[in-house]
């Protein structure tokens, strides 16, 4: 297992969480609170805060996390979805371990979870 933090939520779920996909370093669940019909999270078993220290995956874990996501999104029956992460508390980071958002289903694929259009009007002021 990757270097984990004791105390962190996505560090315990991806040891024991439900599942909807698992692959080598990474899992997939779905979101307690879901933004659209489909929201499932990818979370790598290595702990980072963000997707600002992306660099401490290397070149191979790298590229196995995009292909997780792809993967992940044909798993629960997406074709047409949106990948989001977002990147520290003003963007609407609440949980300080990197995880993808893949949201879609229905007809509301491309509908903008709250946090992020809220993040995005304020970038836009
Ligand atoms: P963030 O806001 O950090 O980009 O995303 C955190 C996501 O984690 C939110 O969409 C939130 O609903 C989800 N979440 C928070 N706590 C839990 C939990 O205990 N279980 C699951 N499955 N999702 C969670
Ligand atoms: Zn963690």
């Amino acid at each position: 297992m990757p270097k984990q933090h004791d105390d962190c939520l996505f560090c315990s779920i991806a040891r024991e969480g439900a599942y909807v996909h698992k692959g080598k370093g990474f899992v997939a669940i779905n979101d307690i609170n879901p933004q659209a019909p489909v929201h499932v999270l990818v979370i790598p078993e290595r702990h980072v805060d963000t997707f600002r220290e992306v660099g401490d995956f290397d070149a191979r874990e790298s590229r196995r996390m995009l292909e997780f996501v792809a993967e992940t999104a044909e798993k629960v029956g997406l074709r047409d979805y949106r990948v989001l992460v977002n990147v520290g508390p003003s963007a609407g980071q609440t949980v300080f371990h990197l995880h993808w958002h893949i949201l879609g289903g229905g007809d509301t694929g491309a509908e903008v979870p709250s946090a992020v259009a809220t993040a995005v009007a304020e970038l836009e002021e």
